[in-house]
């Protein structure tokens, strides 16, 4: 079987620790199976998703180290979305909904005043044609919602064992809004069949929409990939990472001087039964790397960690790794082993070489 995994990211926002969890699973699941690593971006909300954010996801990959074979990007798919979505209609899948997101609010609340799941009602379907003609006749754009088939959907998840998700307790998913943007689910089941995934690792938030996604796939015809779902990362206190976003960017780590190499280190090992071990580069990463490894649990990540483990890669980097840095700074060739073994221990990150070389140069005990 050709392995093919993908990291599948919105251009709207800068990629932040948890993005590079689920990033590095991927790549590392392609790498050690002998397979290819897709750099898919998400960006069907035109409005919110920017070039600036596209191409700080990819530095940021490949300040990580992170290589990718092939990169898709969803906006010069819409002729496949469209098509997909014209052959649910044929299949009765797909309706047509005219309730504005006023309306929608409203039901929700009533739903849940009611002590009842927030289930989307499917009042559409009881639209008559004449209904839905004097409808469109007043402007009224509708948002299309997939039909699903109310039963349980199970699978059997490389992280999470087996898992059972009944449908019956979830809202038809919009596939098209009222503006025609397409929405995450129906993109996302035509590029995974298309481009032939055959590992889906994600986030544990996913776990719903991974239901809802099966049963499309099964609708459509195509062969199920191999799901994952990792635990969602959390602060030191146990809450939602997210909050704390800025500060855990990548490209404030990347900013502040982290190794690379510290956060795949610790991003392949944390959340598994594994200590944390420092490696210096991927194939070392990939020959310890078991995707079983990993924990459903939440997975505390520890930012000052991460920075102790910094130092430690620094610390054990061979020279090689730092030629180009001191060849920056100015140390002359035939000095780059003694300053190097001499400064090593005494930095915590790259930067501090110079005020280093700058003592040695200037102060009594030169090299
Ligand atoms: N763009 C989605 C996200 O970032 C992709 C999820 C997926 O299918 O992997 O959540």
């Amino acid at each position: 079987m050709k392995i093919q995994t993908r990291f599948a990211i919105s251009p709207t926002g800068y990629l932040h620790v948890g993005n590079i969890r689920t990033a590095l699973l991927n790549y590392l699941t392609a790498k050690k199976l002998g397979g290819k690593f897709l750099l898919r971006i998400d960006d069907t909300d035109i409005k919110r998703s920017n070039q600036i954010f596209e191409d700080e996801i990819k530095k940021d990959l490949e300040w990580l180290g992170i290589e990718w074979d092939k990169i898709e990007k969803q906006s010069l798919r819409f002729e496949r979305y469209r098509e997909a979505l014209e052959n649910l209609k044929k299949e009765n899948r797909l309706y047509p909904c005219f309730e504005t997101t006023n309306e929608l609010d409203l039901k929700r609340k009533k739903l849940l005043n009611m002590g009842k799941p927030p289930v989307y009602d499917r009042s559409a379907l009881k639209l008559t044609n004449e209904k839905i003609k004097i409808l469109e006749r007043e402007g009224r754009e509708p948002h299309w919602r997939f039909l699903l088939d109310h039963q349980k959907i199970k699978w059997n998840d490389k992280i999470l064992g087996t898992i059972s998700v009944d449908l019956t307790s979830a809202s038809d998913p919009v596939f098209v809004k009222e503006d025609g943007q397409f929405l995450y689910t129906i993109a996302s089941v035509c590029d995974d069949i298309d481009f032939e995934i055959t590992h889906v690792l994600r986030g544990s938030d996913h776990v719903t929409n991974t239901a809802t996604q099966i049963q499309l796939l099964e609708c459509m015809g195509s062969n199920l990939p191999i799901y994952g779902h990792h635990s969602l990362l959390t602060g030191l206190d146990g809450n939602n990472l997210s909050k704390r976003f800025g500060s855990l960017a990548l490209r404030d780590l990347r900013l502040s001087g982290i190794e690379p190499m510290a956060l795949a280190s610790m991003m392949s090992s944390l959340g598994t039964s594994k200590p944390i071990q420092i490696f210096h580069t991927y194939n070392d990463i990939i020959d310890n790397f078991q995707l079983s490894s990993f924990s459903s649990t939440p997975t505390k990540f520890d930012p000052d960690l991460l920075y102790s483990i910094s130092t430690k890669v620094l610390h054990s980097t061979p020279l090689k790794g730092v030629e180009n840095d001191l060849r920056e700074i100015g140390v002359p060739e035939d000095k780059f082993a003694t300053f190097w073994e001499m400064a090593k221990d005494n930095i915590n990150k790259r930067e501090e070489l110079l005020e280093i070389w700058n003592l040695c140069k200037n102060g009594p005990g030169s090299i």
